[in-house]
């Protein structure tokens, strides 16, 4: 019959309604829409035991499915075959496998291999249908297609240049997770927007100089931070006061009838004098202005050279502050295990919340290592134990933010936490972080000879040696195991 002639009609003999009911299901006709809601019904076959849709009845009058009672296999995957997840005239995988394909394809006609990984997770993902209904309802697959086609470059460039609104942010985040992208820092992106916008308030050649500064000075520093992984919230707001007092201080300048290349030593003292506090902040600027030979090299006093480390935090605090993180079950997991890796082994904040799940490794043995930097060391049984059940516990992230990748997941797919999380929950109960890290220092120091040290804390090993020295001790033997010992 052609699809053009109107069908007679029929009683549908689910629904009860009057339609064209072009579908036997069971031996009675059904109409479309029935048929559809029927198609999502497989279930185990009495014949073959494989799920199908059982819409026949076979000799023993039991329904079953259309091969085993000798039917076309009208409720099967044009493709593979299976009737279990119904997407059109395929199943949902073999749907999902020809769009996704169809989305990432360059145009010679192959994956993109850079979204590779991109196609891998999709695939990957536990239900096609949520996927396809999302190639359909989000504008996020348009721009997948548009990278694939090289039309969009993959870069975060892009994606800054892009309005940024839920889609555009998820779909940037979710290339981070899946390694096509690397990493960013979303604090550190918005420092160029609000550096722009100061820049636009002030005077050209006002905002010429302290743009220059910004972009190769200040902004390169933290670009390098980010990398060492220590552009903290700290970091980035001290980047942001040097711009704004910098800024002040070429206004007062301008006001004195001078600029950065025409002033004297005297301005300078004169600024010194009314902005006392003000003028330690702008001493990277004129540092800056006279390496690049844009002032005659006018300088403030510096302040006065720094001495040995301070340690203030006494050893026994610090062993009570241990105790604390290891029994006290009112604080949460993750902040114990963060905190006993600063109070123990002086990582800082920073470093502790870009760990990775497999820098800790479980042995054979039961026993528990942590690489922090290419060192496995052995942990105390005690924390051992806090990191495994840690790591039982750490949120299950969704498909799109590589669960297994960071230790301390963030809530946002693909990040890790914030230090200012952790921060704030160890101040809370007393522990100041950065001060518990000297004293975690000065003890390693006299624990470790100076390379392992330099290991553990990711420093030169001449920095680590003048912690040794400063702790008099110097080994020459060391095994990473003795850290076992350390609360045993
Ligand atoms: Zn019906
Ligand atoms: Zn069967
Ligand atoms: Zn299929």
């Amino acid at each position: 019959m052609s699809p053009r002639e109107p069908r007679p009609l029929t009683v549908c003999a689910h629904c009860g309604q009057q339609k064209q009911c072009s579908r036997l299901i069971l031996g009675k006709p059904v109409c479309g829409t029935c048929q559809l809601r029927f198609a999502r019904t497989a279930t185990t076959c009495p014949g073959c035991g494989g799920i199908k849709v059982l819409a026949f009845y076979d000799d023993h009058g039991r329904p079953a499915c259309a091969t085993c009672t000798g039917n076309k296999p009208r409720y099967a995957c044009v493709r593979c075959g299976r009737e279990d997840s119904p997407f059109g005239r395929r199943c949902g995988p073999c749907m999902l496998e020809q769009r996704a394909a169809d989305l990432l394809t360059d145009p010679s006609g192959r994956i993109h291999p850079q979204l590779q990984p991109v196609f891998d997770t999709l695939m990957a993902g536990p239900r096609p249908q949520t996927t396809l209904y999302w190639f359909n309802r989000s504008t996020g697959p348009g721009i997948l297609r548009a990278m694939a086609q090289g039309e969009i470059e993959i870069t975060h460039a892009a994606f800054e240049a892009m309005a940024s609104n839920k889609t555009v942010n998820y779909l940037r985040d979710f290339l981070v997770a899946v390694g096509v992208l690397p990493p960013f820092h979303a604090e550190l992106e918005r420092v160029t927007p609000w550096l722009n916008d100061i820049l636009a308030g002030l005077p050209k050649d006002q905002a010429d100089v302290l743009g220059r500064f910004a972009r190769w000075h200040v902004l390169r520093r933290l670009r390098h931070q980010e990398q060492a992984g220590t552009a903290t919230h700290g970091a980035i707001s001290g980047a942001r006061a040097t711009i704004v007092a910098t800024a002040r201080f070429l206004t007062w300048l301008a006001a004195h009838d001078t600029n950065i290349t025409t002033a004297t030593q005297a301005d300078l003292e004169q600024y010194a004098v009314e902005y006392r506090g003000r003028a330690p902040m702008v001493v990277a600027f004129l540092a800056w202005a006279g390496r690049t030979g844009l002032s005659s090299g006018i300088k403030l006093p510096t302040p006065a050279q720094q001495g040995q480390p301070e340690v203030t935090l006494a050893d026994q605090d610090r062993w009570a502050q241990i105790e604390l993180l290891l029994r006290d079950d009112t604080i949460r997991l993750y902040v114990r295990v963060a905190g006993l890796f600063t109070l123990l082994f002086a990582q800082p904040l920073a470093r502790i919340t870009r760990m990775r799940a497999d820098q800790v490794t479980v042995n054979d043995d039961g026993h528990v290592t942590v690489t922090f930097d290419t060192v496995p060391i052995e942990l105390p049984k005690s924390l051992a134990l806090l990191v495994l059940a840690h790591l039982a516990r750490r949120g299950q992230a969704s498909y799109a933010s590589s669960p297994d990748y960071w230790l301390f997941p963030g809530g946002i797919p693909g990040r890790h936490l914030v230090t200012e999380n952790i921060r704030g929950q160890l101040v809370q109960r007393g522990i100041q972080p950065s001060t518990a890290r000297m004293a975690a220092m000065f003890h390693l120091a006299s624990e470790m000879p100076s390379a392992v040290l330099a290991d553990i804390l990711g420093r030169s090993p001449s920095n680590a040696g003048r912690w040794a020295a400063l702790s008099a001790h110097d080994w020459s033997q060391y095994t990473a195991q003795r850290a076992a010992s350390l609360t045993e």
